[in-house]
Formats: C-alpha cells, structure tokens, sequence
C-alpha cells in the first residue's frame, strides 16, 4: 500500500477529531502531505471517522489527481492540496467543524491575541466571508487570508482550517484555537476582554519558536 503510515495517521488522527469533540458526525477533514514522494493522503469524503480503514483514505498529487484508492476524496480536497502545491513547509491541514470556532465564523468576528495559545496560529485568527463548500474559491480565500505566517482561519458560516508542519502539531493548532474561540466569545459576551499588544505577541511568537520538545 503506498504512503501507507500517512494513511494509517489521517486514520488516526480523524479518530482524534471525534474522541476530542473536534467536528461533528462525518464533517471536516484531514490530510498529510509526504514532500519526499510529492503525494497526499486525505480522508475519504462523507465516512464515519470511526469506520474509517486506511485502505479507505485517498491518495492524491498536489495536482488532485488520485494515484491510490477507491474512495471519493473529500470534498474540500482543493482546500488542502493548495498548501502542499504553493506552502513548503506545510504537511498537515486539518478542516473542523468545531463549535466554539464554527460560532465566530458565523457571527464573521475574527479572533484576535485574547490568549497567548493563539500564537498556535500566529497574532490572530483571520475569518473570511461565506464560500460555498467544496469549491476552489473557498480554498483560495482560506489560503489568501492565512498569507505566509498564519496557520489557521475561520470560514464563514463554515468552520476552521488549520494548517501545520506535521498531523500532530496540526491537530494541537485546531485544538488550541478551538479553546481560544471559546474564551474570545465568552469575554465578548461578558463586554470585552482586555487583548494582548502586538509586543506581547511578538515575545510570545518567538518564545513559541523553541516551546515543546525537541
Ligand atoms: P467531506 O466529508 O467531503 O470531507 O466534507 C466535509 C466538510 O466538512 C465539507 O466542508
Ligand atoms: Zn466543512
């Protein structure tokens, strides 16, 4: 089977999605990217997570041409494989319909520094307007908004994207803004929150650089 440990990781990390209330039902998505072999594994579209076998995960190029699998690929394949064709660096994208995050999105707030844990995916959390599902416009302005140094974006009465260098750090990113949605909305509702500056973002930022284990 080829890129078969990236199947077996979208496989589990899909499961993870599920277990840590991350999406609802068979929604969202997940992908890694294997630069060497310049090929995709991503998850098979409308599946139940937990029925999900790694024979079942799609192989695909950047270019969206399938190489491996039986499976329709999701549906948002053009939302992942933009960051494996025009990002290096970017392996893993991960799609969610969270419900902290999937709130803001449709009330269109972006987030901004309200927690330091936001530097999981940059100074802030930029949201854009409503696309419809599964076409390549809403992957070019999910990728237009995170730029070059933003590795998560609300989509608009849709959900969240994150992006990441591995599945695991990828998953913390969506976990971690799942969080910060849920304390930026809960501050808005409270009458405000006192945000961080853009100094205390840049020291968080590059304190971030060398958090975590080797
Ligand atoms: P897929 O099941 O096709 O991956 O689509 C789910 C989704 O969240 C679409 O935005
Ligand atoms: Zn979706």
């Amino acid at each position: 089977m080829i890129l078969k440990e990236e199947r077996e990781q979208v496989v589990e990390y899909g499961r993870k999605l599920i277990e840590l209330g991350l999406t609802v039902g068979t929604f969202g998505n997940l992908s890694v990217y294997n630069p060497k072999e310049k090929l995709m594994a991503i998850s098979p579209s409308g599946m139940d997570y937990m029925q999900t076998k790694p024979e079942d995960v799609v192989v695909l190029t950047p270019d969206g041409e399938k190489v491996d699998g039986d499976r329709k690929p999701s549906s948002e394949y053009d939302m992942h494989r933009i960051f494996y064709q025009k990002r290096p660096g970017v392996n893993a994208v991960i799609h969610t319909h969270s419900t902290w995050a999937t709130t803001l999105a449709c009330l269109h707030w972006s987030i901004p520094a309200i927690h330091y844990v936001i530097a999981y995916a940059g100074a802030d959390v930029p949201c854009i307007p409503y696309v419809q599902f599964g076409t390549y416009q809403l992957a070019q302005a999910a990728f237009d908004a995170m730029g070059d140094d933003h590795y998560a974006c609300l989509l608009g009465n849709h959900g969240l994207l994150a992006a990441g260098s591995t599945l695991p750090y990828t998953l913390d990113v969506a976990q971690q803004i799942e969080f910060v949605a849920q304390l930026y909305y809960n501050a808005r509702v409270a009458g405000g929150g006192v945000m961080l500056s853009d100094k205390d973002m840049e020291h968080v930022l590059g304190s971030f650089a060398t958090y975590r284990q080797k």
